[in-house]
């Protein structure tokens, strides 16, 4: 039978989740006192699941980091359930990580995006929030490309499909005495409370994800755990920033150099010209270097360089961008 096929209460699935959960807690040195859980719905899910869970009622107030598209969505869906303080007044998505940020002191949780997928901006550390606080962070587009002390957070959350596996299951990580204080309208399926009590299996859970999952953290391991993807990461996106910043303005990145994302590279054509990047993007494929499109909101180029992109990848990538660029500024004859 494969995995599909075993029921999810029996004792091989049970030996999957659990090796999957002890996997993630050796890569990301995770504390005893957080729980693992695996579930469905996405990233998405958790905008609405982490105000319900942790907001105690609905007059209470959160403290929303916002940098771009995702965490902008994440301080919206909360505003149903509390009040919402964006903490960096500019919510254009261009935000300035640097700035000092004007936390609420009776906020319940300070929330931030650790990586913003659509825009390309990246915190290299957590942001600087009182010890005592709970800090959130959607690591959703850059979990396991860098070490992260576990410790600093009450929730750690993120969906598979961008750097572990494939699509299904989101991973939460949470620290034990943030559960069991859901708001009494928060719907089960959203309580991380009964996630937790019952290890994932409170009800039918997306095995097949899970089990990728696992294979996935095996295979980070093997190749030498986060400390790895954190060296391949600032080589791979140092490679094309710097194709990028050497163009002399041929290629441009809207983000500034302190925000850069290792993850998601956009970056624009002769200042977005539409018609050399449909055909950057149409020569791209031609190479087998697929799916180059930024975002349908923003448009122009991204690079993704998740930890299953090898250096090999980038190197071809980069050649390609500068031959790209050579061919278009080569004298007419
Ligand atoms: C993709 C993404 C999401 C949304 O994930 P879904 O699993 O599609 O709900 C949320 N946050 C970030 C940072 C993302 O990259």
């Amino acid at each position: 039978m494969s995995v599909m096929e075993l029921s999810h209460r029996g004792p091989e699935f049970e030996g999957i989740i659990r090796e999957a959960e002890k996997s993630l807690r050796t890569l990301l040195a995770i504390p005893p006192n957080y729980r693992v859980l695996f579930l469905q719905g996405g990233a998405t899910t958790l905008f609405s699941a982490i105000p319900l869970n942790l907001l105690p009622n609905a007059e209470a107030c959160a403290d929303y980091i916002v940098t771009g598209a995702w965490s902008q969505k994440a301080a919206a869906e909360a505003k149903k359930y509390g009040c919402v303080n964006v903490v960096n007044a500019d919510a254009s998505g261009m935000s300035d990580l640097g700035k000092e940020l004007q936390l609420s002191p009776q906020a319940s949780y300070v929330y931030y995006c650790a990586n913003e997928t659509i825009h390309g901006v990246e915190f290299a550390q957590p942001p600087a929030v009182p010890a005592d606080q709970v800090l959130v962070a959607d690591m959703s587009s850059n979990i396991l490309s860098r070490p992260v002390d576990v410790a600093k957070f009450g929730i750690i959350y993120g969906g598979a499909q961008k750097n572990i596996g494939c699509s299904g299951v989101t991973i939460v990580i949470v620290r034990d005495d943030l559960l069991g204080k859901a708001q009494a309208s928060c719907p089960e399926m959203l309580d991380l409370f009964i996630h937790a009590k019952n290890g994932s299996l409170y009800n039918t859970p997306p095995t097949w994800s899970i089990y990728i999952a696992g294979l996935v953290f095996k295979w980070a391991l093997a190749e030498g755990g986060v400390e790895e993807f954190d060296r391949r990461s600032a080589l791979k996106a140092g490679s094309v920033y710097s194709v990028i910043d050497s163009s002399a303005g041929f290629y441009t990145c809207p983000v500034p150099v302190h925000m850069r994302s290792r993850m998601n590279v956009p970056f624009r054509i002769q200042g977005g010209d539409a018609k050399l990047e449909k055909e950057f993007l149409a020569a791209a494929e031609k190479r087998h270097m697929l799916q180059l499109a930024g975002h349908r909101s923003v448009g122009g180029i991204r690079a993704s360089l998740y930890n299953a992109v090898d250096v090999g990848m980038v190197e071809q990538l980069v050649a390609f961008m500068k031959e790209f660029q050579a061919a278009k500024q080569a004298p007419q004859a």
